[in-house]
């Protein structure tokens, strides 16, 4: 084969410019990204001809240059970041973004970042205001305590409070709560960046009132309780109660602190759930300190929410770490919204995402799969489709036993394999992440809104076929 004649027939530059679809790609997208293409599609063809021996194949490859220029352009100027429909029943799943926000919250939020916001102006007084006024009235209401603010999550939170209570001081913690949070991020060691040290008491399984009371120095500036939210230890176990703690601070001049993590704020076991103890409890108990997350049992933006006594609050909003900790307008404007539905428990399970799967209603999860399995099955796919029962679950270091039972839409390909599919939903636009259980595609429809059914129907076909 005559390479020469080859590398020769490749379309310069120029010529290349001057067609029709090249033209309309630098209209649509920009000059520069073209060009860019251009010329790295141009050096890989180049590459593949000088190491490729049949003339046929390096003819095809020159054949599909401008598709391949318009597939880089397009991609590069194609957001990576997406939604995707979340079929695993998992309802604060980390790496699919753990809480979704309410398209109806989301709307005002983009009426507020879209243009210029009161973020940090007191419009009454017409001077410089707090970015945690809008929400610090309506936590204190809800939780019972006197001042509140957030960073940009709870691992934020924990470091902030060490730092402005205890840098250079003790904290005593039980063993049996030195929390790893996922990702390899661990409790503990956030608390030694804020300068305190860590005094670890008891054992993994049980911890004494006496231990936390020998702990105690001079040096000692807070007891510190972790709610274990993400596992359970069970069996020969014994921990002290936070109301127990209070008393023994008291009389050291301490403050107590409790990282909640979840930071419930209504009692789940009105919904058949086991009881998680609420924010509210905590503060009603005597904690002087109290931080949780956003965006999990709250189902608000990620953030580390901190609240508790006055004096203590005081003291971390002036902490110079909480100039690099803060949260921005998105965050500062969703959790009002978010915050806001809380003055009506029924408003809350009704507007907010997490909560209204979390309490789903059986009767209700297996409506909604029928529904599913008629829209898929009126699409015609080649596939064998039913509800099953299944369990989801709360995910995001949440209730970590708790299973609800749940329904999903099972989805038995007859032209691929389940593997295949399951790879292929994963590329979709809006891709669909399912549990695959004994060789099944299970999408469990309590994670799954009804306005993305069509959508789903529409998506499946074009990777299944039609009967
Ligand atoms: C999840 C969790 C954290 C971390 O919260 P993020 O908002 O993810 O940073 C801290 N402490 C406990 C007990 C948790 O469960």
């Amino acid at each position: 084969m005559n390479k020469n004649l080859l590398y020769r027939s490749i379309p310069k530059v120029d010529i290349l410019l001057a067609d029709e679809k090249i033209q309309e790609l630098i209209e649509r997208f920009s000059r520069e990204t073209v060009m860019e293409a251009i010329h790295t599609e141009m050096a890989n063809l180049r590459a593949y001809i000088g190491s490729c021996n049949d003339e046929e194949q390096a003819k095809e490859q020159i054949r599909m240059l401008k598709s391949n220029i318009e597939r880089v352009v397009s991609a590069m100027h194609t957001p990576n970041m997406r939604g995707v429909i979340n079929g695993t029943g998992t309802i604060l799943h980390t790496n699919l973004g753990r809480a979704p926000i309410s398209p109806e919250h989301m709307k005002r939020v983009a009426e507020i970042a879209t243009g210029y916001s009161n973020l940090e102006y007191n419009l009454e007084a017409g001077k410089r205001g707090e970015r945690y006024s809008h929400f610090e009235k309506l936590i204190c209401r809800i939780t019972g305590a006197e001042a509140a603010m957030a960073v940009n999550n709870n691992a934020a939170s924990v470091m902030l409070i060490l730092s402005s209570l205890a840098k250079g001081g003790e904290v005593v913690v039980s063993r049996g709560e030195l929390v790893e949070i996922g990702g390899k991020f661990r409790i503990p060691d956030v608390m030694e960046q804020s300068g305190a040290t860590l005094v670890e008491v008891g054992t993994t399984n049980k911890t004494h009132y006496d231990d936390y009371e020998n702990a105690i120095t001079e040096d000692t500036k807070a007891l510190l309780k972790v709610h274990t939210s993400n596992y359970r230890i069970v069996g020969f176990t014994d921990h002290v109660e936070i109301d127990e703690l209070i008393p023994l601070a008291k009389a050291h001049d301490l403050p107590v602190v409790e990282d909640l993590g979840s930071g419930v704020l209504i009692d789940l076991a009105n919904y058949g759930l086991t009881h998680e103890p609420t924010v509210q409890e905590s503060i009603a108990k005597g904690a002087d300190v109290v931080c949780f997350s956003g965006d999990k049992l709250l189902g608000g933006p990620q953030a580390g929410i901190i609240i508790g006594k006055k004096k203590y609050i005081d003291m971390m909003k002036k902490n110079q770490l909480t100039r690099a900790l803060r949260i921005d307008k998105f965050t500062a404007a969703t959790l009002e919204l978010v915050l806001m539905e809380y003055l009506s428990e029924e408003k809350a399970i009704k507007n907010i995402p997490v909560l209204r799967m979390i309490t789903m209603p059986l009767s209700e999860v297996t409506k909604e799969a029928k529904s599913l399995v008629r829209t898929l099955r009126q699409a015609g796919l080649a596939a064998k489709i039913q509800a099953v029962p299944c369990e989801s679950q709360i995910g995001g270091g949440s209730l970590p036993l708790e299973r609800i039972p749940s329904r999903a839409v099972a989805i038995h390909p007859e032209k691929i394999s389940v593997p295949e599919l399951e790879e292929k939903m994963r590329h979709l636009p809006v891709p669909i992440i399912p549990r695959t259980v004994n060789d099944t595609i299970l999408l469990d429809v309590r994670t799954i809104e009804h306005r993305y059914f069509k959508l789903i129907a529409e998506q499946l076909k074009s990777l299944i076929g039609e009967k």
